[in-house]
């Protein structure tokens, strides 16, 4: 229940507690809890939530050791348990260990730094702080580890790698990536400290901290990180081979008694490319199967596809059977005086007179850097956001691609037209949903080119970041902030201990990743 006051909802990554949940989540819990009691009237509160928001997001996948949470004192169901935890000023942190008894009210955090930061860092120290039997299950150690303790694992074989944090005492960045890989199968994360000079002198490390990776077939080496810091190290590690995140292991799994393996043969491809058979397979699968359950396209539904295919003939970046397609449709719609379309007449067009015309478009799907580990994962959805993304490049590469199409006059005319397709034919309502918000809130506000390619980029994430962990997330290409610090080192900084983006260097790096001269014409018809 809540009144327009509400500060957090339920599409944020932290869990709203009130009057009757309170006690039965914190009481007795596997996992040790951090709540926040707020108050929806209060100013100070309203301008905190953007930090607890960021908090909940830099540590939810901690949750299983460590959750974030919120309570509003202000909401009347509330009063009563705001007033026996104590609650007399707002915000009030209160920290509950882990099978914590009913009798406990919590402990109040009494720093005065709520920064992102120290609040992540007294997250450690909670959980550090457990006596070893209360730790949560699912939190491993988190101190550090002796020479005595890891030398003996060196060149032996394993069935997951053990990465290695050393680092200075004071140091949080082992622990954190400790608890970042805690929902991630196939590594083992351990820290030790520069102190511990025979451990050193074997691993020959200089620079702190840093990881030292152990592989399963027993080889070991320094991990090569472009900076030291957490993201990097953690983004490392849930990217090496095998390593995955649980849940979405279990629901490959279920997934792949439901579909068996797919027959299709493993095409090798390079995550820096951009590859034309999954351009040409999303159009494919859009005007030969999106399409057809739309059996007449008639008027805004035909305005909006007729706005599609003139954005690509326009702006598809490679010359030949592709864009040939897109310009005789175009012609052909816009010659047309009526209001009606049949779906059948696109399909003849499309299918027959364009393999005369030497204007074709491959018979059938080849995902390439959209391949699956299983159908039902990536495809088509994939492909669609890559053709969105190389068009927004391809419209700052080329400022005047779209004069005389009619659809020069829009601001953002790719995410426009994207906005309206997406809207009207883009068969998985429920994104359609979620894209149209995103797009009522602030797309109009996008002006430029550049805003163009970046607010998509953006939005993309912001996709990936609620789905990741999600049955959709395929574990061979899971869903992670893109692109990652192994593609784009310098996109990557940190800001009082936050990961930021640097975005001149997130533009340069889209510039090129899906401009023309990145794509590759490999298993292209
Ligand atoms: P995708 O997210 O499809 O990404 C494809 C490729 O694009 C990646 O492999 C990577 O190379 C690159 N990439 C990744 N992130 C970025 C980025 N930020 N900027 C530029 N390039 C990037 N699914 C849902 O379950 N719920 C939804 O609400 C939902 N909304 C969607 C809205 C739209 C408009 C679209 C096109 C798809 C939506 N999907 C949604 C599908 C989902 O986003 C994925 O496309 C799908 O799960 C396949 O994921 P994927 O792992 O192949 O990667």
């Amino acid at each position: 229940a809540g009144g327009s006051g509400r500060l957090y909802s339920e599409e944020d990554p932290l869990v709203i507690l009130g009057s009757s949940s309170l006690k039965p989540t914190v009481t007795n819990s596997s996992s040790a809890w951090l709540v926040q009691f707020y108050s929806s009237w209060c100013g100070h509160c309203i301008q905190y939530s953007n930090t607890w928001k960021a908090l909940a997001q830099d540590v939810k996948d901690w949750h299983e050791a460590i959750a974030v949470a919120v309570l509003d004192c202000a909401q009347e169901e509330n009063f009563e348990v705001c007033k026996e935890f104590s609650i007399k000023f707002y915000p009030t942190f209160k920290f509950f260990a882990a099978h914590s008894s009913a009798a406990d009210k919590g402990t109040i955090y009494r720093g005065a730094d709520r920064e992102v930061r120290s609040v992540r860092q007294l997250m450690v120290n909670i959980l550090q702080n457990h006596i070893r039997t209360d730790r949560p299950q699912s939190c491993p150690p988190l101190e550090p580890y002796s020479a005595a303790q890891l030398l003996p694992l060196l060149g032996q074989r394993s069935d997951h790698y053990t990465a290695i944090v050393v680092e200075e005492a004071g140091s949080f960045v082992g622990r954190e990536v400790i608890l970042d890989l805690l929902q991630f199968s196939g590594v083992e994360v351990r820290r030790a400290l520069t102190s511990d000079l025979p451990l050193l002198d074997v691993l020959n490390m200089a620079a702190f901290p840093s990881v030292y990776l152990l592989h399963p077939n027993g080889s070991h080496a320094p991990l090569h990180s472009e900076k030291p810091l957490r993201f990097f190290f953690s983004s490392l590690l849930r990217s090496l081979p095998g390593v995955q995140r649980r849940s979405s292991s279990e629901a490959s799994q279920t997934g792949a008694l439901q579909d068996g393996r797919t027959s299709e043969p493993w095409r090798d491809f390079d995550r820096s490319q951009v590859y034309t058979a999954d351009l040409e397979s999303s159009l494919h699968y859009l005007l030969r199967v999106e399409l057809a359950a739309h059996g007449m396209l008639e008027g805004a539904e035909l305005k909006v596809f007729k706005d599609f295919v003139t954005l690509v003939a326009k702006l598809y970046p490679v010359g030949g059977s592709v864009v040939k397609l897109m310009e005789t449709l175009s012609d052909w719609l816009l010659s047309l005086p009526l209001q009606q379309i049949p779906y059948q007449a696109v399909l003849d067009l499309v299918d027959n007179k364009m393999k005369i015309s030497g204007a074709f478009l491959g018979a059938e799907l080849r995902w390439v850097g959209c391949q699956g580990s299983r159908p039902g994962l990536r495809g088509y959805p994939c492909s669609l956001w890559t053709l969105f993304h190389v068009l927004t490049v391809q419209h700052d590469a080329t400022p005047t691609a779209l004069d005389g199409s009619g659809l020069e006059g829009e601001a953002a005319p790719v995410l426009q037209v994207m906005r309206r397709y997406i809207r009207t034919f883009f068969g998985c309502k429920e994104c359609g949903r979620h894209f149209e918000q995103a797009a009522a809130a602030n797309m109009d506000q996008v002006t430029s080119r550049e805003d163009e390619i970046l607010w998509l980029w953006n939005q993309h994430n912001r996709v990936n970041t609620r789905l990741a962990g999600s049955l959709s997330d395929d574990p061979v290409s899971p869903k992670a902030p893109w692109p990652s610090p192994a593609l784009c080192p310098a996109c990557h900084e940190e800001s009082n201990g936050v990961h930021v983006w640097n975005h001149a260097n997130v533009l340069a790096f889209l510039r090129h990743h899906y401009g023309a001269s990145n794509l590759n014409p490999r298993y292209s018809l």
